[in-house]
């Protein structure tokens, strides 16, 4: 097997494109030493692709921008995603406690990988988009379309991911995160984020309720019902509560961690209380 670390763009599209699928992009490698470390022996390359200048975090008029090997703690670290409109993001990574997995794993490697990991769930809420590339050029796809099924995203051979996009949420927006796992070094087996925006008079204008990890599609997935319960109306606890009895929409997967009718009724669960904590920062319009 060869290994690679080039140093810019163009020379990564060209090793990707010499080996097609023979050749896997990796970035903290923590998938394949963590999870899959046979994989290794099942290719012809390994391209690291920390040293392309891909590890920023900037904010400007069309929102935020995250480099693909942005690491988790680089995003729980930075004044951009810590606190403020996009608080949201520090608040996931909280949630996954091994120190030594959020200072490698990126937020690329997160999105590449389409199975139990945290921070596409809240992408969704939050309508991020992911910028990919390859030597035929640039092009975006929102978050909801990258994933395609369990473990499956929609790159094709040859191109990778250079970054998510979040969009700048209206004022008065507050997102919250909830997540079930069975110890601090397992993954999660529920995680949820929840996005409301309000008007000033406390009407919800924009909503959105995603469960990750537990569907029986294996990609993270909006409550169409929960989010139309909450749409247009004056939120208070019965709407959260029967917002988050609604939720039983997304279907969810029976395998042998849990139970479907139990990760039903976590999803449920963790959707309430993160309704509880985005409502709380939309009123302050603090957004966190
Ligand atoms: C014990 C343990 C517990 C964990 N718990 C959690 C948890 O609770 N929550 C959570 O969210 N995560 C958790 N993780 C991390 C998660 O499982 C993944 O390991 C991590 O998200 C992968 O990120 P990475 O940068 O290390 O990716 P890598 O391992 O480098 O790559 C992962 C996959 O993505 C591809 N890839 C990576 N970057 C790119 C790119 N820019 N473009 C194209 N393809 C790319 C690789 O080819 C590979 O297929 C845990 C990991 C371990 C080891």
């Amino acid at each position: 097997m060869e290994y690679y670390s080039p140093t810019d763009l163009n020379e990564a599209y060209a090793l990707l494109d010499k080996y097609g699928e023979d050749a896997i992009p990796i970035a903290g490698s923590t998938f394949y030493m963590g999870h899959r470390e046979e994989l290794f022996d099942e290719v012809e390359a390994v391209i690291n692709i920390k040293q392309l200048g891909l590890s920023y975090i900037r904010q400007d008029g069309d929102g935020l921008h995250i480099g693909a090997t942005t690491t988790l703690n680089e995003i729980f670290a930075h004044g951009l995603t810590r606190k403020g409109p996009f608080g949201i993001l520090a608040t996931t990574v909280q949630e996954l406690n091994i120190n030594e997995v959020r200072n490698m794993a990126t937020i690329g490697g997160e999105v590449c990988i389409a199975g139990e990991v945290d921070m596409p769930t809240t992408l969704l809420a939050y309508d991020a988009d992911i910028v990919i590339g390859g030597s035929k050029g640039v092009r975006r796809m929102s978050m909801a379309d990258f994933h395609i099924g369990y473990l499956n995203n929609a790159l094709e051979p040859g191109e990778m991911v250079l970054e998510v996009q979040l969009p700048q949420p209206p004022a008065n927006t507050g997102g919250g995160f909830a997540k079930f796992e069975r110890t601090a070094a397992d993954l999660p087996i529920v995680n949820v984020a929840t996005r409301i925006s309000l008007d000033d008079a406390g009407v919800c204008t924009d909503a959105r309720v995603v469960a990750g990890a537990a569907t029986l599609s294996g990609i993270p997935e909006r409550s169409g019902a929960a989010e139309a319960a909450l749409l247009n109306q004056v939120i208070d606890a019965a709407l959260i509560e029967a917002a988050a009895a609604a939720s039983a929409d997304v279907a969810c997967i029976n395998d042998f961690r849990v139970s479907a009718e139990i990760r039903s009724l976590w999803v449920k669960c963790g959707i309430e209380d993160a309704l509880k904590r985005a409502f709380a920062a939309a009123r302050q319009g603090e957004q966190s």
